[in-house]
């Protein structure tokens, strides 16, 4: 898969998308990331991108041009179909669900505002979709974007050492994930729970699912009324209600 990030800032996310596993996932070729500098498209002169809002106010926007010139560059060079993300609060607030379906596209492009964003033309014209990470306000898109690109990529076949490391984990099956626990066994009195060094693994995937079940019940309920339950789920999370 390829994706591609129109920044103005392409160093600050090609810093962090260099490392850990999405470092080597890029080394090895199971995922092209691309940081694009919108700067190198504009036509000013003194390679202006943003400019002072019409009907004013307070702030600097992004400009149009810019910004077209630079995701005509990016589709020109590419012989897949395209799909732009605008990352902003304005946007549907990002699940595992999203992360998944567009997982399986060839080719993405995300796009980050800056200042006060960009001009609603771009949005109106040229952006697929509008993703939020979150309801509250980031200086810029490249956070937001890093986000997206590192969900994304860790679905990706290969990027993890295997399926199960990405579906055990929180929101993959509509459930936060179990507590998990490393050597010391005994730490500040604590131990680690014996149904974990009892070798019994039926035992072991039994505690796993009551305890993701007892989670997503103490820190997030309102996911359980859309999580697949089986009838034994049911019937736990009923005892544990009237225990
Ligand atoms: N004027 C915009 C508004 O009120 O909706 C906010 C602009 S914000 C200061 C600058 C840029 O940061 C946005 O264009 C967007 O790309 C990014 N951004 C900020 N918060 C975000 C969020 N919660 N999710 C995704 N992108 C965000």
């Amino acid at each position: 898969m390829k994706i591609n990030i129109m920044t103005l800032f392409p160093e600050m996310c090609e810093t962090v998308l260099s490392e850990s596993i999405i470092g080597r996932a890029r080394e090895k070729g199971l995922v092209e990331i691309n940081c694009i500098n919108i700067r190198d498209y504009t036509e000013d002169k003194h390679r202006r991108v943003d400019d002072a809002p019409y009907g004013g106010g307070m702030g600097m926007l992004m400009q149009t041009v810019p910004i077209a010139n630079c995701y005509k560059a990016i589709c020109e060079k590419s012989d897949n179909k395209n799909h732009l993300i605008y990352m902003s609060p304005c946007g549907k607030v990002l699940t595992q669900e999203k992360v998944k379906e567009l997982s399986k596209m060839e080719e993405i492009t995300i796009l980050c505002g800056h200042y006060e964003g960009v001009d609603q033309r771009i949005i109106d014209s040229l952006v697929d979709e509008q993703i939020s990470i979150g309801d509250y306000v980031l200086t810029g898109g490249e956070l937001p974007a890093l986000v997206l690109a590192d969900s994304i990529s860790r679905m990706l076949d290969g990027v993890l050492p295997n399926d199960e490391a990405k579906e055990l984990e929180s929101h993959y099956n509509g459930l936060l994930e179990y507590p998990q626990y490393t050597r010391p066994y005994e730490w500040n009195g604590m131990k680690v729970p014996d149904v974990l060094i009892s070798g019994h693994h039926e035992n072991v995937d039994k505690w796993r699912r009551e305890q993701s079940l007892l989670m997503t019940q103490k820190h997030r309920p309102d996911m359980l009324e859309t999580a697949e339950l089986t009838d034994n789920d049911k019937k736990f999370l009923e005892k544990q209600k009237n225990s």
